[in-house]
Protein backbone atom coordinates (compact mmCIF):
# COMPACT_ATOMS: atom_id res chain seq x y z
CA UNK A 1 0.00 0.00 0.00
CA UNK A 2 1.20 3.31 -0.74
CA UNK A 3 0.09 7.04 0.11
CA UNK A 4 1.12 9.77 -2.27
CA UNK A 5 0.77 13.06 0.26
CA UNK A 6 0.69 16.67 -0.14
CA UNK A 7 -0.31 16.79 -4.03
CA UNK A 8 -2.40 19.76 -5.64
CA UNK A 9 -4.65 16.60 -6.33
CA UNK A 10 -6.85 17.10 -9.77
CA UNK A 11 -8.43 14.18 -10.28
CA UNK A 12 -10.28 14.67 -13.68
CA UNK A 13 -12.65 12.70 -13.67
CA UNK A 14 -16.66 12.78 -14.65
CA UNK A 15 -16.71 15.47 -11.59
CA UNK A 16 -13.17 16.92 -11.82
CA UNK A 17 -11.90 18.51 -8.68
CA UNK A 18 -9.02 20.01 -7.29
CA UNK A 19 -7.85 19.23 -3.45
CA UNK A 20 -5.27 21.48 -1.77
CA UNK A 21 -2.86 19.59 0.19
CA UNK A 22 -4.49 16.01 -1.15
CA UNK A 23 -3.52 12.25 -0.86
CA UNK A 24 -4.28 9.05 -3.03
CA UNK A 25 -4.25 5.93 -1.33
CA UNK A 26 -3.00 2.81 -3.74
CA UNK A 27 -2.99 -1.07 -3.14
CA UNK A 28 -1.90 -2.97 -5.32
CA UNK A 29 -3.01 -1.93 -8.93
CA UNK A 30 -5.72 0.14 -8.13
CA UNK A 31 -6.67 3.13 -6.34
CA UNK A 32 -8.12 2.42 -2.60
CA UNK A 33 -9.03 6.25 -1.68
CA UNK A 34 -8.49 10.16 -2.64
CA UNK A 35 -9.16 12.92 0.18
CA UNK A 36 -7.54 15.32 2.03
CA UNK A 37 -3.74 14.56 2.93
CA UNK A 38 -5.10 15.18 7.16
CA UNK A 39 -7.46 12.72 6.71
CA UNK A 40 -6.18 9.32 4.51
CA UNK A 41 -3.00 10.05 6.57
CA UNK A 42 -4.69 9.42 9.76
CA UNK A 43 -6.82 6.13 7.89
CA UNK A 44 -4.26 4.21 6.66
CA UNK A 45 -1.01 4.94 9.03
CA UNK A 46 0.68 1.95 7.51
CA UNK A 47 1.25 2.57 3.86
CA UNK A 48 4.41 3.55 2.47
CA UNK A 49 4.54 7.28 1.98
CA UNK A 50 4.99 9.24 -1.10
CA UNK A 51 5.48 13.04 -0.35
CA UNK A 52 4.32 15.19 -3.68
CA UNK A 53 5.63 17.86 -1.99
CA UNK A 54 2.74 20.35 -3.37
CA UNK A 55 3.03 18.86 -7.00
CA UNK A 56 0.05 18.33 -9.07
CA UNK A 57 -1.12 14.71 -8.84
CA UNK A 58 -3.20 13.80 -12.25
CA UNK A 59 -4.06 10.53 -13.89
CA UNK A 60 -1.59 9.22 -16.18
CA UNK A 61 -2.53 10.93 -19.67
CA UNK A 62 -3.95 7.97 -22.30
CA UNK A 63 -2.82 8.12 -26.04
CA UNK A 64 -5.83 6.91 -28.44
CA UNK A 65 -3.75 5.74 -31.46
CA UNK A 66 0.48 5.68 -31.72
CA UNK A 67 2.75 3.93 -34.12
CA UNK A 68 5.92 3.08 -31.94
CA UNK A 69 7.70 1.40 -35.31
CA UNK A 70 7.81 5.46 -36.52
CA UNK A 71 10.45 6.32 -34.11
CA UNK A 72 13.54 5.96 -36.33
CA UNK A 73 11.62 8.77 -38.66
CA UNK A 74 13.35 11.06 -36.74
CA UNK A 75 15.54 13.04 -38.01
CA UNK A 76 16.09 10.56 -41.02
CA UNK A 77 16.64 12.56 -44.31
CA UNK A 78 13.89 11.80 -47.51
CA UNK A 79 15.91 11.13 -51.03
CA UNK A 80 14.09 13.02 -53.80
CA UNK A 81 11.92 15.65 -54.30
CA UNK A 82 9.76 15.90 -50.71
CA UNK A 83 6.56 14.93 -50.33
CA UNK A 84 3.94 16.73 -52.12
CA UNK A 85 0.66 14.99 -50.50
CA UNK A 86 -0.35 12.29 -47.91
CA UNK A 87 -0.64 9.34 -50.25
CA UNK A 88 3.13 10.85 -51.45
CA UNK A 89 4.36 10.89 -47.73
CA UNK A 90 2.91 7.45 -47.16
CA UNK A 91 5.27 5.60 -50.29
CA UNK A 92 7.93 7.65 -49.65
CA UNK A 93 8.48 7.77 -45.85
CA UNK A 94 6.40 5.54 -43.86
CA UNK A 95 5.80 2.20 -46.68
CA UNK A 96 9.19 2.16 -46.90
CA UNK A 97 10.20 2.67 -43.23
CA UNK A 98 7.96 -0.22 -41.93
CA UNK A 99 9.76 -2.41 -44.96
CA UNK A 100 12.98 -1.45 -43.19
CA UNK A 101 11.85 -3.08 -40.07
CA UNK A 102 13.26 -6.14 -38.57
CA UNK A 103 12.98 -7.96 -35.31
CA UNK A 104 16.18 -5.59 -33.36
CA UNK A 105 14.50 -2.51 -35.10
CA UNK A 106 10.84 -3.13 -33.60
CA UNK A 107 12.11 -3.73 -30.45
CA UNK A 108 13.82 -0.63 -30.10
CA UNK A 109 11.80 1.13 -31.56
CA UNK A 110 9.41 0.32 -29.17
CA UNK A 111 11.46 0.85 -25.79
CA UNK A 112 12.15 4.36 -26.84
CA UNK A 113 8.66 4.98 -27.47
CA UNK A 114 7.72 3.92 -24.02
CA UNK A 115 11.13 5.45 -22.65
CA UNK A 116 9.44 9.05 -23.65
CA UNK A 117 5.67 7.96 -22.36
CA UNK A 118 7.13 7.69 -19.23
CA UNK A 119 9.10 10.55 -18.81
CA UNK A 120 6.24 12.47 -20.39
CA UNK A 121 3.61 10.89 -17.78
CA UNK A 122 1.67 8.83 -20.29
CA UNK A 123 0.62 5.39 -18.76
CA UNK A 124 -2.22 4.04 -21.75
CA UNK A 125 -1.53 3.39 -25.50
CA UNK A 126 -3.37 1.96 -28.14
CA UNK A 127 -0.46 0.94 -30.65
CA UNK A 128 -0.92 0.33 -33.89
CA UNK A 129 2.04 -1.38 -35.61
CA UNK A 130 3.77 -2.19 -39.22
CA UNK A 131 6.75 -4.24 -40.15
CA UNK A 132 5.81 -6.34 -43.49
CA UNK A 133 9.45 -7.63 -43.60
CA UNK A 134 8.82 -9.63 -40.29
CA UNK A 135 5.03 -9.82 -39.31
CA UNK A 136 5.06 -13.32 -37.52
CA UNK A 137 5.42 -12.69 -34.31
CA UNK A 138 6.02 -8.85 -33.75
CA UNK A 139 3.84 -8.35 -31.54
CA UNK A 140 5.41 -10.47 -29.17
CA UNK A 141 7.96 -8.54 -29.58
CA UNK A 142 6.75 -5.44 -28.51
CA UNK A 143 4.68 -7.04 -25.77
CA UNK A 144 7.62 -8.33 -24.53
CA UNK A 145 9.17 -4.55 -24.46
CA UNK A 146 5.56 -3.15 -22.76
CA UNK A 147 5.75 -5.61 -20.02
CA UNK A 148 9.53 -4.42 -19.38
CA UNK A 149 8.52 -0.97 -18.81
CA UNK A 150 5.33 -1.22 -17.62
CA UNK A 151 2.89 0.41 -18.59
CA UNK A 152 -0.72 -0.09 -19.68
CA UNK A 153 -0.60 -0.95 -24.15
CA UNK A 154 -3.15 -2.07 -26.54
CA UNK A 155 -0.96 -3.90 -29.58
CA UNK A 156 -2.35 -4.72 -32.87
CA UNK A 157 -0.84 -5.56 -36.27
CA UNK A 158 -1.76 -3.15 -39.30
CA UNK A 159 -3.25 -5.70 -41.82
CA UNK A 160 -3.24 -4.85 -45.41
CA UNK A 161 -3.17 -5.25 -49.04
CA UNK A 162 0.19 -3.11 -50.41
CA UNK A 163 2.20 -5.88 -49.52
CA UNK A 164 0.45 -9.10 -51.95
CA UNK A 165 -1.49 -11.54 -50.92
CA UNK A 166 0.58 -13.31 -48.42
CA UNK A 167 1.87 -10.12 -46.45
CA UNK A 168 -2.55 -9.31 -46.04
CA UNK A 169 -2.80 -13.30 -44.59
CA UNK A 170 0.19 -12.99 -42.52
CA UNK A 171 -1.27 -9.72 -40.66
CA UNK A 172 -4.44 -11.28 -40.58
CA UNK A 173 -2.74 -14.60 -38.64
CA UNK A 174 -0.84 -12.08 -36.59
CA UNK A 175 -3.95 -10.08 -35.10
CA UNK A 176 -5.70 -13.72 -34.34
CA UNK A 177 -2.76 -15.43 -32.40
CA UNK A 178 -2.29 -12.07 -30.53
CA UNK A 179 -5.56 -11.60 -29.43
CA UNK A 180 -5.78 -15.29 -28.69
CA UNK A 181 -2.11 -15.14 -26.53
CA UNK A 182 -3.25 -11.74 -24.77
CA UNK A 183 -6.28 -13.48 -23.44
CA UNK A 184 -4.05 -16.48 -22.16
CA UNK A 185 -1.23 -15.31 -21.31
CA UNK A 186 0.37 -11.75 -20.07
CA UNK A 187 -0.60 -9.44 -17.55
CA UNK A 188 -3.79 -7.28 -17.41
CA UNK A 189 -1.85 -4.20 -18.70
CA UNK A 190 -1.46 -5.99 -21.98
CA UNK A 191 -4.52 -5.83 -24.80
CA UNK A 192 -5.11 -6.39 -28.22
CA UNK A 193 -7.21 -4.77 -30.86
CA UNK A 194 -7.58 -6.38 -34.79
CA UNK A 195 -5.54 -3.57 -37.06
CA UNK A 196 -5.88 -2.71 -40.03
CA UNK A 197 -4.34 -0.50 -42.30
CA UNK A 198 -7.32 1.93 -43.80
CA UNK A 199 -9.77 1.71 -46.96
CA UNK A 200 -7.11 2.37 -49.58
CA UNK A 201 -5.36 -0.42 -49.09
CA UNK A 202 -7.90 -2.54 -48.29
CA UNK A 203 -9.72 -4.79 -50.62
CA UNK A 204 -12.96 -6.51 -49.91
CA UNK A 205 -11.75 -10.05 -49.87
CA UNK A 206 -9.21 -9.26 -47.43
CA UNK A 207 -11.44 -7.56 -45.15
CA UNK A 208 -14.23 -10.42 -45.34
CA UNK A 209 -11.67 -12.92 -44.15
CA UNK A 210 -10.46 -10.30 -41.50
CA UNK A 211 -14.09 -9.62 -40.28
CA UNK A 212 -14.48 -13.42 -40.41
CA UNK A 213 -11.67 -13.66 -37.95
CA UNK A 214 -12.47 -10.83 -35.28
CA UNK A 215 -16.05 -11.99 -35.19
CA UNK A 216 -15.03 -15.32 -34.37
CA UNK A 217 -12.85 -13.49 -31.42
CA UNK A 218 -15.30 -11.32 -30.46
CA UNK A 219 -12.89 -8.57 -31.49
CA UNK A 220 -13.28 -4.91 -32.90
CA UNK A 221 -10.84 -3.18 -35.11
CA UNK A 222 -8.68 -0.20 -34.79
CA UNK A 223 -8.32 1.33 -38.56
CA UNK A 224 -7.29 4.71 -40.50
CA UNK A 225 -10.88 6.18 -41.30
CA UNK A 226 -10.41 8.88 -44.26
CA UNK A 227 -7.40 10.22 -43.31
CA UNK A 228 -7.11 12.28 -46.20
CA UNK A 229 -9.40 13.51 -49.31
CA UNK A 230 -7.37 10.11 -50.97
CA UNK A 231 -9.10 7.09 -48.96
CA UNK A 232 -12.38 9.07 -50.23
CA UNK A 233 -11.53 9.43 -53.34
CA UNK A 234 -10.38 5.52 -53.74
CA UNK A 235 -12.87 4.48 -51.71
CA UNK A 236 -15.46 6.16 -53.92
CA UNK A 237 -13.70 4.87 -57.23
CA UNK A 238 -13.70 1.40 -56.37
CA UNK A 239 -16.87 0.71 -54.38
CA UNK A 240 -19.01 3.36 -55.04
CA UNK A 241 -19.31 3.92 -51.49
CA UNK A 242 -17.76 6.97 -49.23
CA UNK A 243 -15.46 5.38 -46.38
CA UNK A 244 -17.30 4.85 -43.41
CA UNK A 245 -20.56 3.56 -45.33
CA UNK A 246 -18.07 1.38 -47.02
CA UNK A 247 -16.41 0.26 -43.93
CA UNK A 248 -20.03 -0.33 -42.26
CA UNK A 249 -21.05 -2.52 -44.91
CA UNK A 250 -17.90 -4.49 -44.46
CA UNK A 251 -18.53 -5.02 -40.91
CA UNK A 252 -16.06 -3.32 -39.66
CA UNK A 253 -17.61 -0.58 -37.61
CA UNK A 254 -18.90 -0.73 -34.38
CA UNK A 255 -18.83 -0.49 -30.73
CA UNK A 256 -15.63 -2.36 -30.09
CA UNK A 257 -13.58 -0.28 -33.06
CA UNK A 258 -11.78 2.69 -33.06
CA UNK A 259 -11.37 4.72 -36.25
CA UNK A 260 -8.25 6.85 -36.25
CA UNK A 261 -8.50 10.93 -37.93
CA UNK A 262 -11.73 10.48 -39.61
CA UNK A 263 -10.52 13.62 -40.98
CA UNK A 264 -12.49 14.01 -44.14
CA UNK A 265 -15.89 12.34 -43.35
CA UNK A 266 -18.86 13.87 -44.05
CA UNK A 267 -22.96 14.46 -41.97
CA UNK A 268 -24.12 11.01 -43.75
CA UNK A 269 -20.72 9.06 -42.47
CA UNK A 270 -20.77 10.87 -39.14
CA UNK A 271 -24.38 9.74 -38.58
CA UNK A 272 -23.05 5.98 -39.48
CA UNK A 273 -19.94 6.50 -36.79
CA UNK A 274 -22.66 7.19 -34.26
CA UNK A 275 -25.13 4.66 -35.23
CA UNK A 276 -22.30 1.83 -35.06
CA UNK A 277 -21.02 3.18 -31.60
CA UNK A 278 -17.82 3.01 -33.23
CA UNK A 279 -15.06 5.61 -31.80
CA UNK A 280 -13.15 7.75 -33.02
CA UNK A 281 -9.32 9.14 -32.22
CA UNK A 282 -7.86 13.06 -33.14
CA UNK A 283 -4.58 13.26 -33.46
CA UNK A 284 -4.27 17.18 -34.75
CA UNK A 285 0.01 17.30 -34.63
CA UNK A 286 -0.29 14.66 -37.76
CA UNK A 287 -3.37 16.31 -39.53
CA UNK A 288 -0.98 19.38 -39.49
CA UNK A 289 1.80 17.94 -40.43
CA UNK A 290 0.86 15.72 -43.45
CA UNK A 291 -1.08 18.96 -44.23
CA UNK A 292 -4.53 16.58 -44.28
CA UNK A 293 -7.31 18.77 -42.88
CA UNK A 294 -8.93 19.45 -39.47
CA UNK A 295 -11.39 16.97 -38.29
CA UNK A 296 -14.78 18.17 -37.57
CA UNK A 297 -14.36 17.11 -33.82
CA UNK A 298 -17.19 19.10 -32.48
CA UNK A 299 -19.92 17.56 -35.22
CA UNK A 300 -18.38 13.95 -33.94
CA UNK A 301 -19.33 14.79 -30.61
CA UNK A 302 -22.42 16.66 -30.91
CA UNK A 303 -23.90 13.18 -32.77
CA UNK A 304 -22.68 11.23 -30.27
CA UNK A 305 -19.54 9.60 -30.94
CA UNK A 306 -16.79 9.62 -28.77
CA UNK A 307 -13.53 11.23 -29.56
CA UNK A 308 -10.44 10.73 -27.82
CA UNK A 309 -7.11 12.00 -28.27
CA UNK A 310 -3.97 10.22 -29.59
CA UNK A 311 -0.55 11.28 -31.27
CA UNK A 312 -0.39 9.24 -34.33
CA UNK A 313 3.57 8.87 -32.85
CA UNK A 314 4.44 12.16 -32.35
CA UNK A 315 6.16 12.39 -29.17
CA UNK A 316 4.54 10.61 -26.62
CA UNK A 317 3.91 14.33 -24.94
CA UNK A 318 0.14 14.16 -24.57
CA UNK A 319 -0.28 17.65 -23.24
CA UNK A 320 1.45 18.57 -26.28
CA UNK A 321 -1.35 16.92 -28.32
CA UNK A 322 -3.77 18.67 -25.91
CA UNK A 323 -2.52 22.23 -26.61
CA UNK A 324 -2.61 21.32 -30.65
CA UNK A 325 -5.98 20.55 -30.67
CA UNK A 326 -7.30 23.64 -28.53
CA UNK A 327 -5.39 25.59 -31.52
CA UNK A 328 -5.99 24.10 -34.70
CA UNK A 329 -9.95 24.41 -34.66
CA UNK A 330 -9.89 27.96 -33.81
CA UNK A 331 -7.76 29.05 -36.65
CA UNK A 332 -9.41 26.61 -38.58
CA UNK A 333 -12.30 28.01 -38.45
CA UNK A 334 -11.35 31.45 -37.39
CA UNK A 335 -13.15 31.97 -34.23
CA UNK A 336 -11.96 31.99 -30.41
CA UNK A 337 -14.68 29.49 -29.43
CA UNK A 338 -14.02 26.56 -31.20
CA UNK A 339 -12.37 23.87 -29.07
CA UNK A 340 -12.80 24.78 -25.74
CA UNK A 341 -10.59 24.26 -22.63
CA UNK A 342 -13.27 22.00 -21.28
CA UNK A 343 -13.65 20.03 -24.90
CA UNK A 344 -10.01 19.47 -24.73
CA UNK A 345 -10.19 17.80 -21.09
CA UNK A 346 -12.66 15.74 -21.84
CA UNK A 347 -11.34 14.52 -25.12
CA UNK A 348 -8.06 13.52 -23.57
CA UNK A 349 -9.30 12.44 -20.17
CA UNK A 350 -12.68 11.09 -19.89
CA UNK A 351 -13.33 10.49 -23.57
CA UNK A 352 -9.95 8.57 -23.95
CA UNK A 353 -10.75 6.49 -20.72
CA UNK A 354 -13.94 5.80 -22.93
CA UNK A 355 -12.00 4.16 -25.52
CA UNK A 356 -9.54 2.67 -22.73
CA UNK A 357 -12.46 0.69 -21.18
CA UNK A 358 -12.76 -1.23 -24.91
CA UNK A 359 -9.85 -2.82 -23.24
CA UNK A 360 -9.45 -2.77 -19.89
CA UNK A 361 -12.33 -3.82 -17.41
CA UNK A 362 -11.25 -0.98 -14.87
CA UNK A 363 -11.24 2.84 -15.24
CA UNK A 364 -8.11 4.99 -16.15
CA UNK A 365 -8.30 8.41 -16.66
CA UNK A 366 -9.42 9.52 -13.19
CA UNK A 367 -8.24 9.74 -9.88
CA UNK A 368 -11.30 7.46 -7.89
CA UNK A 369 -11.24 4.90 -5.80
CA UNK A 370 -11.73 1.50 -7.51
CA UNK A 371 -9.34 3.10 -10.80
CA UNK A 372 -6.23 1.73 -12.15
CA UNK A 373 -3.90 3.81 -9.98
CA UNK A 374 -2.37 5.28 -13.51
CA UNK A 375 -0.80 8.51 -11.66
CA UNK A 376 2.01 11.00 -12.60
CA UNK A 377 3.31 13.74 -10.26
CA UNK A 378 3.96 17.10 -12.41
CA UNK A 379 6.31 19.88 -10.63
CA UNK A 380 3.74 22.59 -11.80
CA UNK A 381 3.80 25.54 -9.49
CA UNK A 382 0.57 27.78 -10.81
CA UNK A 383 1.21 31.15 -10.09
CA UNK A 384 -2.29 32.31 -10.56
CA UNK A 385 -5.64 30.40 -8.58
CA UNK A 386 -5.81 27.18 -9.35
CA UNK A 387 -9.58 25.49 -9.23
CA UNK A 388 -11.43 22.53 -10.90
CA UNK A 389 -13.22 25.03 -13.17
CA UNK A 390 -9.89 26.67 -14.82
CA UNK A 391 -8.02 23.70 -14.90
CA UNK A 392 -8.04 23.64 -18.41
CA UNK A 393 -6.54 26.62 -19.03
CA UNK A 394 -3.67 25.60 -16.74
CA UNK A 395 -2.99 22.42 -18.61
CA UNK A 396 -3.31 23.95 -21.78
CA UNK A 397 -1.04 27.34 -20.95
CA UNK A 398 0.67 25.94 -18.70
CA UNK A 399 1.34 22.18 -17.82
CA UNK A 400 3.61 20.20 -19.97
CA UNK A 401 4.95 16.44 -20.07
CA UNK A 402 8.10 17.80 -19.23
CA UNK A 403 6.68 18.56 -15.63
CA UNK A 404 6.14 15.00 -15.04
CA UNK A 405 8.62 13.81 -12.26
CA UNK A 406 6.66 10.40 -11.13
CA UNK A 407 4.88 7.96 -13.06
CA UNK A 408 3.14 5.55 -11.52
CA UNK A 409 0.80 2.65 -13.58
CA UNK A 410 -0.87 0.17 -12.28
CA UNK A 411 0.16 0.85 -9.06
CA UNK A 412 3.78 0.44 -10.00
CA UNK A 413 6.35 3.09 -9.99
CA UNK A 414 7.98 3.37 -13.43
CA UNK A 415 9.66 6.79 -12.75
CA UNK A 416 10.52 8.28 -9.25
CA UNK A 417 11.88 11.78 -9.41
CA UNK A 418 13.01 12.09 -13.28
CA UNK A 419 14.91 8.61 -12.72
CA UNK A 420 13.41 5.52 -14.74
CA UNK A 421 13.34 2.75 -12.84
CA UNK A 422 12.22 -0.41 -15.34
CA UNK A 423 13.99 1.00 -18.08
CA UNK A 424 18.00 1.74 -18.78
CA UNK A 425 17.22 4.87 -21.12
CA UNK A 426 20.73 5.64 -21.73
CA UNK A 427 21.70 1.93 -22.98
CA UNK A 428 18.32 1.67 -24.82
CA UNK A 429 18.84 5.31 -26.83
CA UNK A 430 23.22 4.22 -27.07
CA UNK A 431 21.52 0.47 -28.61
CA UNK A 432 18.59 2.68 -30.40
CA UNK A 433 21.09 4.98 -32.43
CA UNK A 434 22.96 2.08 -33.66
CA UNK A 435 19.87 0.07 -35.17
CA UNK A 436 18.57 3.78 -36.25
CA UNK A 437 21.39 3.70 -38.17
CA UNK A 438 20.93 0.26 -39.84
CA UNK A 439 17.04 1.15 -40.50
CA UNK A 440 18.09 4.39 -42.25
CA UNK A 441 21.03 2.45 -44.44
CA UNK A 442 18.37 0.02 -45.28
CA UNK A 443 15.73 2.67 -46.42
CA UNK A 444 17.87 5.03 -48.68
CA UNK A 445 18.81 1.09 -50.26
CA UNK A 446 15.02 0.29 -50.81
CA UNK A 447 13.54 2.03 -54.02
CA UNK A 448 9.34 3.61 -53.77
ZN1 LIG B 1 -1.85 6.39 -37.58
Amino acid sequence: MMLITHGTVCTCGAEPQVLDDGAVCIEGDRIAAVGPTTELAVRYPQAERLDAAGQLVMPGAICAHTHFYGAFARGMSLPGEPPRNFVEILRKLWWRLDRALDEEAIRYSALVSLVDAIRHGTTTLMDHHASPNQIDGSLDVIAEAVEQAGLRVCLCYEVTDRNGDEGAKAGIAENVRFIRRVRTTGTERLAASFGLHASLTLSDRTLEHAVGEAQGLGSGFHIHVAEDQADQDDSLRQHGLRVAQRLERQGVLGQMTLAAHCVHVDPAEITVLARTGTKVSHQPRSNMNNAVGTAPVQALLDAGVHVGLGNDGFSNNMFLEMKAAYLVHKLAVRDPRAMGGETVMRLAYAENARIASLFWPGTVGSLEPGAYADIVLLDYRPYTPLTAGNLPWHVIFGVDGSHVTTTICAGRLLMRDRQLLTLDEEAIAANAREVAGKVWRRFAESGD
